[in-house]
């Protein structure tokens, strides 16, 4: 099984570092998102990310003309009939990627792979909707795509092996390292590092030491580049929320129970830099 053409449904955040990621190893990608302007802003983000790259001297224009010619765009599903891969990075909701993966399902060649990004929801969910669970994988990409290493794969209960081969081979022809994974909730990365922002939220909470002094101490402690609550920040603390939510509800153990603190900042709207408040001010 060898996957040639890419469809990426979704331009937002991750589908336009994931079309970008494709474009740039040589795979011809078609972006799909149901909104117009949000295709026009993923191909100007796609755009300014190559601009970047070229300033750092890590790619020249003319690497970046055949990147952009590589990339088509459509507003309507239909334009990904032919893809071999198809990977599924629309707005988290249960009920709009089960639409979507009926659609696909219905529409592309028989033999063709379907991807979720997905963050939370069940590939073996996502796979049972379809009439061929065997061809459905999770691909689980980080922010941002384009420079993140990893990439999760996860398999569903139905996950064929010559599915998840080929597209174990497709993430390496992307430079990316696979990581196999087991369906379950949060996978691997969120399921470690999740419970430990929430751990440090519970800390803050009972007054063992102020966010700053967390922070230096899982730095200097730990090693760790950022503080817990300065990356909750950046990750959302509503995302934060959800992720503890999934985990809560997906193994029904209470150790997984989301801080109080953490639930009252995203009640307040207190939710890290995309608000401009979170355990820290930003301006
Ligand atoms: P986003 O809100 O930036 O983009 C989602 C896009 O999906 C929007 O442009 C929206 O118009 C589009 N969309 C909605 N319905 C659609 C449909 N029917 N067909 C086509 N497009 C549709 O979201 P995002 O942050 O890019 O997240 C996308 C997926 O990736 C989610 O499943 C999320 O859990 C997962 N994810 C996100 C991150 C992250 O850090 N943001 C990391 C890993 C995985």
């Amino acid at each position: 099984m060898s996957l040639k053409k890419i469809g990426v449904v979704g331009a937002g955040t991750m589908g336009n570092g994931i079309t970008q990621a494709f474009a740039v190893a040589g795979f011809d990608v078609v972006m799909m998102d149901v909104a117009k302007a949000a295709v026009q802003r993923g191909m100007a983000t796609l755009t300014a990310s190559l601009d970047r790259l070229i300033k750092k001297e890590k790619m020249t224009a003319e690497q970046k003309a055949e990147a952009l010619a590589r990339v088509a765009t459509a507003s309507d599903v239909g334009a990904l009939a032919d893809c071999d891969l198809v990977i599924e990075a629309a707005t988290e909701n249960l009920e709009l990627k089960l639409k979507i993966f009926a659609q696909l399902d219905a529409m592309v060649k028989a033999d063709a792979v379907l991807a979720s990004n997905t963050s939370s929801i069940s590939i073996t969910k996502l796979a049972a909707s379809t009439k061929r669970a065997d061809k459905v994988v999770g691909m689980h990409f980080f922010n941002p795509v384009p420079m993140m290493a990893l990439v999760e794969l996860i398999r569903g209960l139905q996950t064929s092996d010559a599915t998840y081969a080929a597209v174990e081979a497709v993430a390496q022809a992307i430079g990316k390292t696979p990581v196999q994974v087991r369906n379950s909730p949060g996978f691997v990365v969120n399921r470690l590092l999740c419970p430990m922002i929430n751990e440090a939220i519970f800390a803050l909470g009972e007054g063992l030491a102020t966010a700053a002094e967390i922070d230096e101490a899982m730095k200097l402690g730990c090693n760790h580049p950022i503080g817990p609550l300065a990356l909750a920040d950046m990750i959302g603390l509503d995302v934060e929320l959800a992720v503890m939510q999934v985990l809560f509800e997906g193994f029904k153990d209470p150790k997984y129970r989301p801080a109080p603190l953490l639930v009252e900042m995203v009640e307040a709207g207190y939710l890290g830099r995309k608000s401009g408040k979170g355990f820290y001010e930003y301006k």
